[in-house]
């Protein structure tokens, strides 16, 4: 076995994680739709959490030792990793982001995140950066989804990300948080770079099924992990994004299994069109 070691999946698994996928993006709609100033984290997590049951799946994040909920949803400097709380309420024009993940009754796994403003934001000057910052986070996931579609090497998708990210601002890309390989667990191998690595990363063959997440801050790479233990925040208070899916390289094309309409619309662009098995 080489260095990289870790599970291909045939296309009948492909498809069975698709429905994990779907499973996923279901509690993700659900919290877009809750969105609003005055709700509070924990309300978010519980429509996450009910997507997911009455899709037929359960939370995945709940299986990582001493985590207790569906997603984790992180504001304004907090990048990844934050509590959902019944104290914590979302402000007009914060900037936040919700990872969500689920699992079918037959073990497979899906893991996304979305970023999003909070409508009714007066300070029309924070909003139009946020709003950017989210724009740019989502642009680099997808550079990174087209650029698996040719990929030789894995980390091809981290120069793609790392250039749509350099080419959109003056950002600070996370070192230590990256994009993992997906499967029986919600985090396998291999580690998926949002940056260009020394080596090349594993070969991208057919049955190689990824998390891309790109994680930034509108400052500084350094981050802190607050008193919680859990949630990781940016060292200088600069607002931070993370958008994620989980990807398969089928033997047909790549295929995103956490976005609805599989990658069609948003690969549309880079002239790469995923395989839409459903
Ligand atoms: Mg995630
Ligand atoms: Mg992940």
């Amino acid at each position: 076995m080489s260095r990289h070691e870790f599970e291909l999946k045939t296309n009948d698994q492909i498809v069975e994680m698709r429905k994990a996928g779907l499973m996923t993006a279901a509690g993700l709609a659900a919290v877009r739709a809750a969105i609003r100033p005055g709700v509070s984290t924990l309300e978010l997590d519980a429509a996450a959490e009910a997507a997911i049951v009455a899709a037929g799946g359960h939370s995945n994040f709940k299986l990582v030792p001493g985590y207790h909920h569906t997603t984790c949803i992180s504001i304004n400097d907090e990048v990844v990793h934050g509590i959902p709380s019944a104290d914590r309420f979302l402000a007009a024009g914060d900037i936040v982001s919700i990872d969500c993940g689920a699992e079918t009754p037959s073990g497979w796994n899906g893991d996304s995140a979305i970023t999003v403003v909070v409508p009714g934001g007066t300070d029309l000057a924070v909003n139009k950066r946020r709003e950017k910052l989210a724009k740019d986070g989502e642009n680099s996931l997808w550079a990174g989804i087209a650029a698996l579609a040719s990929a030789r090497y894995l980390n091809d998708v981290g120069i793609a990300v790392e250039k749509s990210i350099y080419g959109a601002g003056n950002y600070g890309i996370l070192e230590d948080y990256i994009g993992h390989g997906v499967g029986r667990s919600m985090h396998e191998d291999p580690p998926v770079f949002n940056y260009k690595t020394k080596h090349t990363g594993p070969a991208v063959s057919p049955g190689l099924v990824i998390a891309i997440e790109p994680m930034f801050t509108a400052g500084g790479r350094k981050v802190k992990i607050l008193a919680d233990g859990w949630t990781v925040s940016s060292k200088d208070g600069s607002d931070a994004v993370h958008w994620e899916h989980t990807v398969a390289v089928h033997d047909r094309g790549i295929w995103v299994l956490t976005e609805p309409d599989g990658g069609v619309e948003k690969l549309a662009r880079f002239g790469v069109k995923p395989v839409a098995l459903d």
